[in-house]
């Protein structure tokens, strides 16, 4: 059998796939079988924050799996504390963690943390949550219904939890709040609804109101945290200390990691939360790992330098092919292109593969570009070369 007809035989089709069979990277290049190498805007969804084969990440994770991987949280576990930790100092938060394995898993979690609020704060039960059209907060049963994406709440799979509701600005989320509302749960820029960034003053004002009317603001970081948008998290960039953060994509630079943060550290006590393998030694020496990478990155001032290039070379694209593309948008090392039509989205990024460039789809008609944070300056130019080549075509 073929690889793909392997995977199509033996593993459940729940993704449209592309079938070039990746074997090794380096750095924000890839390689295939037959040793063509393919430019890394992609970053495995924003989830390899610090390229492929990482010397620190790499040896520090060689090492770890010496020692032990997994224990459980029947005991403490020494790096998880000291990441917890790090996530705290270097996002300059006033709280502590509960680690998961994703993103969903991370809020979940929040969402759990803001159930029991509303159930134990008030005199009356709060527990109704509001988010954003067009979000994106995961797969699992709860999380999708907190998506504000009508697809994602197909009957296949209800009867879905209550409790949830979806406006379309965060200027209607104020006339959408009730004595039940506990919490409010968005994104800084939303990832997958099309690379959006919020504006910040709106964001600080709803921040302002949240906190007076004690209702919770979650923010899901868990595409723009880790450094994504310049800051260690979104929240960071936009000066807001929301009550529940969550985390996981780039935290472990491609091991799994999700992390729940919020300053309301008596909620969750002894029994109401756990999991198996989250935040064990594997995962949370890789966040370590990625942290130390990352912070001396953004402390040196070499992130903001690879934005500014990165920035530049994508507005002399998105000038170029201004026939394609309307505009460009997001922040940092998240951004995107909003093309004329999904069709164009289509082939842009097909195209882009049969260059030698990873690029991927957002929204309906957004070209996505989240390379890792440390990407270098000739992998940048080489990439937007293959770009230009692959939609000169179309
Ligand atoms: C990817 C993503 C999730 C889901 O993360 P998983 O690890 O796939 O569960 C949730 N929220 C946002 C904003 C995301 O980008």
């Amino acid at each position: 059998m073929t690889l793909e007809e392997l995977d199509k035989e033996y593993v459940l089709q729940t993704y449209t796939r592309n079938y070039t069979n990746f074997v090794s990277g380096e750095g924000s290049t890839l390689f295939d079988e037959n040793g063509r190498d393919y430019i890394d805007f992609a970053a495995g969804i924003a989830v390899n924050s610090v390229g492929h084969n990482n010397p620190v990440l790499v040896n520090a994770l060689c090492e770890q799996a010496h020692k032990i991987i997994h224990i459980s949280n029947l005991q403490v576990i020494e790096p998880q504390a000291k990441l917890a930790e790090q996530i705290c100092k270097l996002s300059n938060y006033d709280g502590a963690i509960f680690f998961a394995n994703s993103g969903a898993e991370a809020n979940e979690g929040a969402i759990k943390i803001a159930r029991k609020y509303g159930e134990t704060k008030f005199d009356k039960k709060k527990f109704k949550v509001i988010t954003l059209e067009h979000s994106f907060h995961g797969r699992t049963i709860t999380t999708v219904k907190a998506t504000g994406q009508e697809s994602f709440h197909s009957p296949n799979f209800s009867p879905y939890p209550d409790g949830f509701s979806y406006v379309n600005s965060i200027e209607n989320i104020y006339s959408n709040i009730d004595d039940e509302t506990v919490a409010v749960l968005i994104e800084l820029v939303q990832g997958e609804g099309g690379v959006q960034p919020f504006d910040r003053d709106e964001i600080q004002g709803l921040y302002k109101f949240l906190k007076a009317h004690d209702i919770l603001l979650i923010v899901d970081e868990v595409q723009t945290g880790i450094y994504r948008t310049g800051e260690m998290l979104a929240s960071n960039l936009y000066e807001i200390e929301p009550d529940i953060v969550t985390m996981a994509k780039g935290l472990g630079g491609g091991v799994p990691i999700g992390a729940v943060m919020t300053k309301h550290k008596d909620i969750l006590v002894a029994g109401d939360h756990g999991s198996t393998f989250g935040g064990n030694y594997l995962s949370t020496t890789a966040g370590l790992a990625v942290l130390e990478v990352l912070s001396k990155l953004y402390e040196r001032d070499e992130l903001h330098e690879t934005f500014i290039h990165f920035e530049s070379k994508l507005r002399e694209i998105a000038k170029k092919y201004s026939n394609l593309f309307e505009k460009e948008v997001g922040l940092g090392l998240m951004r995107g292109l909003r093309a004329k039509d999904a069709q164009t989205v289509a082939l842009v990024v097909s195209n882009s593969m049969k260059e030698g460039l990873i690029v991927i789809k957002a929204g309906r008609n957004t070209v996505r570009f989240l390379p890792a944070l440390t990407i270098s300056r000739a992998e940048i130019d080489e990439g937007f070369k293959r770009f230009d080549k692959a939609i000169s075509s179309i």
